[in-house]
């Protein structure tokens, strides 16, 4: 069989401990076989990233920028501890928060279904993406403690050195206060990110904030939303079939629930940090979760939602057996694939990444799994598999696929 050929390279941003690990395993046992893999790699593991002091990260962002799509290896965020395990010059920020930064990009994060993994919700039957808003608000206040009685102001202080004050309360005894800002470039960069997506994967979208009582602050995220989607994507969304829907934060919570999934959530900063978490561990697992990284201008970067699996890391160190499951990055690859595919318009290359898709899902609801799933599967014998077993039962169920 002759392999599938690629008229222009992926972006590949490798990273770091377990899942460093699979990633070489994916490569060689469910893509290197198959396709003509073309990508311009860029090793984001911590300790490339310490010695080019993080201009590996900042190379590999500019790279997606070129190229419109990347897929990304889960890396070592560092802290004190991992200062002294890898002798770091400094403290590198999250290659995360740096790419993201630097794409202006917003998180897309949905879970993958199977079946023998059930939604803790029952009617859910389809995956609800959310895409959480990742400047400002509360994550960026300035906070005070009011220690006694005083008259506490907003102050907004123009160039031209007028001020224009608002009161925020008399406070007759201690007390505290917290100001919050968000930038219309943000929100609007946001908007054309949610848009943007939605028609990509054809689905609805929904966006909700408390604009009834925040007259002014989340009534300028609801009016931001409304002016770009009615000037810039309305008419797409026709065509598509697919519909914006604003509503209340309550009501989307409610409907949310009562819903059978499958549309896009967009949250502001702390609603999407709250209700990630949420729905991510209500549809089964972390390993189980997909995240996409998508830039107002439509460039994409693709990853697993969870992290490097340390723990699982040490134990291969230790030369034991692991069951570290590897599905969201093989989701990573294949939505990475699928869309450079899409973008070349190369439709053997999108076809192989649906295959391999398939062919994670048939091997999981066959009863072939890793550790974590055969905790929580409704299936009764499933067949626990390690970290190798499991990539090269995928690719049995692949080659029978194709
Ligand atoms: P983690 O790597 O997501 O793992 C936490 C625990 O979740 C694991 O110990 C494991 O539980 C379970 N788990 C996660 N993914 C799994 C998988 N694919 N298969 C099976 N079990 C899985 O989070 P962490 O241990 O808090 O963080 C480790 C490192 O990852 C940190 O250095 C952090 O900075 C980094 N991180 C990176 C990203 C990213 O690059 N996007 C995101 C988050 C964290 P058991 O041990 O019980 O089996
Ligand atoms: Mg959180």
């Amino acid at each position: 069989m002759s392999k599938i050929q690629m008229t222009t390279p992926l972006v590949e941003m490798d990273g770091d401990e377990m899942t460093r690990i699979l990633w070489s395993m994916i490569k060689e046992e469910l893509l290197e076989p198959f396709v003509d893999l073309k990508t311009e790699y860029y090793d984001l593991g911590l300790e490339c990233r310490n010695d080019t002091n993080d201009q590996i990260t900042i190379d590999s962002a500019n790279a997606a920028r070129k190229y419109g799509v990347a897929v990304k290896c889960a890396t070592i965020t560092p802290n004190a501890a991992r200062m002294d395990e890898y002798h770091l010059k400094e403290m590198w920020k999250s290659p995360n928060g740096t790419i993201r930064a630097m794409l202006d990009g917003t998180v897309f994060r949905a879970p993958i279904l199977v079946k023998g993994i059930e939604p803790c919700v029952k009617n859910w039957k389809k995956p609800i993406t959310i895409a959480r808003h990742a400047y400002g608000d509360v994550y960026k206040a300035a906070e005070l403690k009011i220690p006694d009685a005083g008259k506490v102001e907003l102050v907004y202080t123009a160039e031209n050195g007028t001020e224009t004050r608002e009161l925020i309360h008399n406070f007759t005894g201690a007390g505290i206060v917290q100001g919050q800002h968000n930038l219309n470039g943000s929100i609007e960069s946001f908007a054309r990110s949610c848009f943007t997506y939605a028609l990509d994967v054809k689905q609805d979208l929904w966006f909700a904030t408390k604009d009834t009582i925040s007259k002014k602050y989340d009534h300028s995220f609801k009016d931001i939303f409304q002016e770009i989607f009615d000037a810039e994507y309305k008419e797409s969304f026709g065509k598509a079939g697919i519909t914006y829907f604003y509503t209340l934060i309550d009501d989307a919570v409610a409907r949310v629930m009562k819903s059978e999934g499958g549309y896009i959530w967009a949250c502001k900063n702390y609603d999407g940090d709250v209700m990630s978490d949420m729905i991510s561990s209500a549809f089964g697992s972390l390993a189980m979760m997909t995240s996409v990284l998508v830039s107002p201008d439509g460039c994409y970067e693709y990853e697993a939602a969870h992290g490097t699996v340390q723990r699982h890391y040490y134990k291969h160190l230790n030369g034991e057996e692991t069951s570290t499951n590897s599905v969201a990055t093989i989701f990573a690859w294949s939505g990475a694939l699928r869309k450079r595919g899409e973008l070349d318009a190369n439709e053997e290359l999108a076809s192989f990444a649906d295959k391999l898709e398939e062919a994670c899902i048939k091997t999981i609801e066959e009863g072939k799994m890793t550790k974590d799933l055969a905790l929580i599967t409704t299936n009764p014998n499933p067949t626990v598999l390690n970290s190798r077993e499991f990539i090269l039962a995928i690719r049995k169920s692949l080659e029978e696929m194709l």
